[in-house]
Order: structure tokens, then sequence, then C-alpha cells
């Protein structure tokens, strides 16, 4: 679990533990919220991990990927989750250091660790389930907010299409969550804490989503009920 120190992330990393996971998380600063999800997995009964490390960091990916083989063992799973959004704005506002930032976390990030997944799944594995953590935006387009992130989550879900049929024979399944608005630190870091409760009202559903509501459509994606689901993309959104 790429990003699992809060949001959807740590719900999905508690689930994931509830229904019988070992459990790794990564996280790129907050270290005491990775112990708090941790050690709630650990309080489930299974082994559980948190590795420092910058998802747009090639060195880091590599090395976090080499501590779960060597802590945990053989890879089964995972879930591209962690991503970032910056100050809403318009396009013609954007700078080429944020587009890269932007990109570098939630596009390279989400391909580097797919990749070191599907080497691990494939390579003396026994296949696996991988889930990318998109967004509606991907197909909203986020005008006026973050057209580059919402560029960055359509890039995740090309991905999903191209890896799995990539994948398909090889026991390896790729598929996508879209979230819609849901109740997480996100929207702060966006410049707009009060996002989900401003855009509820253009929710058909009528309200925000919780974390818990998108991990469990991670979990059952990543299950084996999910068995004959590969490159389809599944949105938590309430209708939006
Ligand atoms: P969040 O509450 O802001 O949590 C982000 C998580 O990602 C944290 O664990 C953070 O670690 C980690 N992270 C951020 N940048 C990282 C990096 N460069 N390398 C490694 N880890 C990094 O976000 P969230 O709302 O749970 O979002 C999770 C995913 O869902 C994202 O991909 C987001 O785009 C997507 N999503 C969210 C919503 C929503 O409404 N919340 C809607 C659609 C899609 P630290 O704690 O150490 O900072």
């Amino acid at each position: 679990m790429t990003g699992g120190s809060r949001g959807i992330g740590a719900a999905t990393a508690r689930l994931a533990a509830r229904r019988g996971y070992a459990v790794a998380i990564t996280y790129r600063e907050r270290a005491d919220d990775a112990q708090r999800v941790v050690d709630d997995c650990r309080s489930q009964g299974v082994p559980a991990i948190a590795l420092r490390g910058d998802v747009s960091v090639e060195a880091d990916v590599l090395a976090v990927f080499d501590a779960v083989a060597d802590r945990l063992g053989g890879l089964s799973a995972l879930v591209n989750n962690a991503g970032i959004v910056a100050p809403q704005c318009r396009v013609a506002d954007l700078d080429a250091a944020r587009i890269e930032r932007m990109l570098r976390v939630n596009v390279l990030g989400a391909f580097l660790c797919a990749r070191e997944a599907v080497r691990r799944m494939s390579a003396g594995g026994r296949g696996g389930s991988i889930v990318n953590v998109s967004s509606r935006a991907s197909v909203l387009g986020s005008p006026g907010e973050y057209v580059d992130y919402a560029a960055s989550k359509a890039a995740l879900d090309t991905l999903t299409v191209g890896l799995s049929r990539e994948l398909a024979a090889d026991g390896i399944r790729v598929n996508t969550v879209r979230p819609g608005l849901i109740r997480t630190d996100i929207h702060a870091s966006g410049g707009r804490p009060d996002r989900v409760e401003q855009l509820s009202p253009t929710v058909p559903m009528g309200r925000g989503g919780e974390p818990d509501e998108v991990a469990a459509a991670i979990l059952w994606l990543l299950s084996a009920e999910a068995s004959y689901v590969t490159g389809t993309f599944l949105d938590v959104s309430g209708g939006r």
C-alpha cells in the first residue's frame, strides 16, 4: 500500500489486515501516523510494517520493495495509492515545476511501483492483483481546480488498460478504483479543507464519501471474488 499513513490508504491497510493480509504501507514523512496504522494492523494478528519512501524517487521505490521481500516474503497485491494535489488554479497559471511534481508523484511513482510489483509477481511469484487509485477527476477534468492532477489520473487509467492486457495471461489482474469526493486531508493540501462539504450538493447521493467506502472497493478488486475482473474501472463517487 503506497501512501498508507493517512486517508484512503490507511483505511485500506486496516481493512486488509482485518481480511488477513500481511500489510506493508509506505509514507513520505508522517512516521507517527504510519506507525499508528501499523499498530492497528498488528492488533488484527497479521504482520505489518511501515516504510518511508517517496514514490517519485526510483531508489526509494527499489528499497521499499526489497524491504517488503526481506521482511514479509512474496508479494500478492499492490495498491498504487500515494498521490498528491496542489493549490487550485487555472491552467493559465500553472508553472512547469508544479506540473512536473504532479506527474512525478502520481504517474512516475505509480509506474515504478507497478513495474517492481510485476517483476516480483511474475518471476517465480504466483501472480497477483494490482489496484491503481485514480480519481473521477480523470473523467471530469477538474476545470478551475487542478487539470494537471486530472491529467495525471487519466495517465493512471491508461496504465490500467495497457498493463492489464499485457499481464492478463500471467495471472496478474490490474484494475482501477476512481474515488469521488472522499473525506481526507488531501483537500486541505489543495487549499480547500471544506471542499467535500462545499461540493456535496453536486453529488447525486448528496454527500461525500468515507475512506472506508473506497477501501471496501479496493479490497474486493484485490480478492479472489474478482477473479475474472481485469482492466476495469470501479467508480466510488456517489454517482458524481
Ligand atoms: P491523503 O489523505 O493526502 O494521503 C496521502 C497519502 O499519500 C499519505 O499517506 C502520504 O504520506 C502519501 N504520499 C503523498 N505523497 C507521497 C509520495 N511522494 N511518496 C509516498 N507517499 C506519498 O490522500 P487521500 O485523499 O487518502 O488520497 C489517496 C489517493 O486517492 C490519492 O492517489 C488521491 O489522488 C486519490 N483520490 C482521493 C480523493 C479524495 O477525495 N480524497 C478523490 C479521488 C482520488 P504522508 O502521510 O507521509 O504525507
